[in-house]
């Protein structure tokens, strides 16, 4: 079973659709059955979208901390998020 930590690694590349067929079979089992990791790649998925469509440089510095911060602790310490 593929761990919440392995989700944060892998959801980059699931998203940019680079994962093989069985790494996304494992990440979607996953996902259904996880709200936290769920929750957080919808997150994830809507801030990268965001992001696109504003241009990075319009972006405030001040939000892309805080997503980078996110990120980063989500992927430092998953546990506090489930
Ligand atoms: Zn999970």
């Amino acid at each position: 079973m593929i761990s919440c930590r392995e989700i944060t690694n892998l959801l980059a590349d699931y998203l940019e659709g680079l994962l093989d067929q069985r790494a996304v079979r494992a990440l979607e089992a996953h996902l259904s059955g996880c709200r936290t990791c769920e929750n957080f790649m919808r997150t994830y998925r809507t801030t990268t979208t965001l992001l696109r469509e504003l241009g990075e440089e319009e972006v405030p510095e001040e939000l892309k901390d805080r997503v980078l911060r996110f990120f980063h602790e989500r992927r430092e310490r998953p546990e506090a998020f489930s």
